[in-house]
Formats: structure tokens, C-alpha cells, sequence
């Protein structure tokens, strides 16, 4: 049985090359998961024909809009339109069941009187460990981000794949050991000339690449020197709707 990755939406958080917010759709045999789920996600769900009732659970990598802003589009959607029944874990940084709620409520006022009739839960990642979901193993390696986002790069076991991204987040030493091995290497990757703090630029990809060891790396989250740089480079680039088979 095979693992496919789906970039419902692979741009960073500015719509650079008209690209839909960071939603990354995993389908292992034991489970349909969501890596981030940044505000246009349920539009990024829809355009691929992906009902919004068959994710299971979302992992969010760290608290910006463009990487967990489409929750509380996604748990109204839950409770008006979608009827969901089926239980969703929602699985991020520290705190992340309190941002959900405070952001729900600036989107949606009034409408913290509706309550979810499926089992909604939330699981807080600490830093540094290994969390275990149903079948999935979650590894949290550190991110250097925006550091009120609780920013983490994770290695995502399922399937008896290993699949690794950095979240956002600039070039750090942990990266080769959370390449190590993996059947897929997501990079965020935003710039391309001029760096950009807090992101991963190409030249630091491009100059550590012998210390990547996965199988397969992909970039993504690109802004727009990187989008027109991106036919150039060796290595892969996402788009929406792209799908890897792993
Ligand atoms: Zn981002
Ligand atoms: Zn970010």
C-alpha cells in the first residue's frame, strides 16, 4: 500500500503566483491527515474534489494564518455545511486549542453558541519528542520562525513512510537529521535572492544539499523571486494539485 502526498495548496502567505496557502494532504492506508491548513484551504480542498469530512486530523507546524488559519473555516464548515460526524483531532504547538478559539471568534463572531455534534479534539505538541496518533508518529524538531508562532520542523511516520518538512522557518543545523532518510523532504524555500530572515533561502538549500539524505525533496511556500528562479534549480517544486506517490 502506498502513501500519496497532495499539495492542495503549496504558496506562501501572500498569494504569490496566485498560489493557494500551505495545505498538504497525506493518504496512508490508515489514515487522511492535513499538514498545515492555512486560510484558503477549504477552497484548495474543493478545487481537487477532497470532502472536507475525510480529514481526519490536521497538523499544524506552527500559528500563522497562512499554516492554521482555514481551522475555523473548516469547523464551521464542520458544523453548517459538511455535517461532519466523524471526530477530528486538530494537532499543533502549545496552545493551539486557545488560538483556534480566539481566532474562530475574531472570523466568526456569535458563533461560539454552535457546539460541534463530532468528537473534536486537540493534542499540544511540546518541543523536542515524539507523539504518537493513531498510526501516526510525530517527531517535533525545532524551527527558527517567528518565535510567537511556537514555530516546529516534524517527521511525520505513517505507512512505514517517513515524511519530513521544515515548516517555515530559516536553514538550522537540526535539517540534515530531520532529512535523514526520509521518503520525502518537504522545504519550505521563500527566497531566492535577497534572504529573507526567518525563511529558508535557496542558497542555503543549494549549499547544504550533501546533508540532505532523503530520497526525494520538494520545495514549496515560494515567493516570487524563488517562483521565477524555480524552472532553473535541480530540485522539484510543488504546485497546487500536485500529488506524490511514495
Ligand atoms: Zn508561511
Ligand atoms: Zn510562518
Amino acid at each position: 500500500m502506498s502513501v500519496t502526498v497532495t499539495f492542495a495548496g503549496s504558496g506562501d502567505a501572500f498569494g504569490s503566483g496566485g498560489r493557494l496557502n500551505t495545505c498538504i494532504v497525506v493518504d496512508a492506508p490508515e489514515m487522511r491527515f492535513a499538514v498545515d491548513f492555512g486560510a484558503s484551504s477549504l477552497v484548495a480542498l474543493n478545487r481537487l474534489g477532497i470532502d472536507h469530512n475525510t480529514i481526519e486530523a490536521i497538523v499544524v507546524t506552527h500559528l500563522h494564518g497562512d499554516h492554521a488559519g482555514g481551522i475555523p473555516f473548516m469547523l464551521l464548515d464542520a458544523m453548517l455545511g459538511a455535517r461532519r460526524q466523524s471526530a477530528l483531532t486538530i494537532i499543533g504547538p502549545p496552545g493551539i486549542e486557545r488560538w483556534v478559539e480566539q481566532a474562530t471568534a475574531a472570523l466568526f463572531p456569535g458563533s461560539h453558541m454552535m457546539k460541534p455534534r463530532f468528537a473534536l479534539e486537540f493534542v499540544e505538541l511540546s518541543n523536542t519528542s515524539t507523539h504518537h496518533h493513531d498510526q501516526l508518529a510525530i517527531e517535533v524538531m525545532p524551527a527558527i520562525h517567528t518565535p510567537e508562532t511556537l514555530p516546529t520542523s516534524v517527521r511525520l511516520g505513517i505507512g512505514g513512510k517517513i515524511i519530513s518538512y521544515t515548516g517555515d522557518g530559516e536553514w538550522n543545523p537540526h535539517m540534515p537529521a530531520l532529512a535523514q532518510g526520509a521518503d520525502l523532504l518537504i522545504m519550505e524555500c521563500y527566497a531566492f535572492g535577497k534572504p529573507v530572515k526567518y525563511h529558508l533561502n535557496y542558497p542555503d538549500i543549494a549549499a547544504n544539499r550533501e546533508a540532505l539524505n532523503a530520497k526525494r525533496i520538494v520545495l514549496t511556500h515560494m515567493g516570487p523571486d524563488m517562483l521565477a528562479a524555480a524552472r532553473d534549480i535541480p530540485e522539484a517544486t510543488a504546485f497546487d494539485g500536485m500529488v506524490i506517490t511514495l
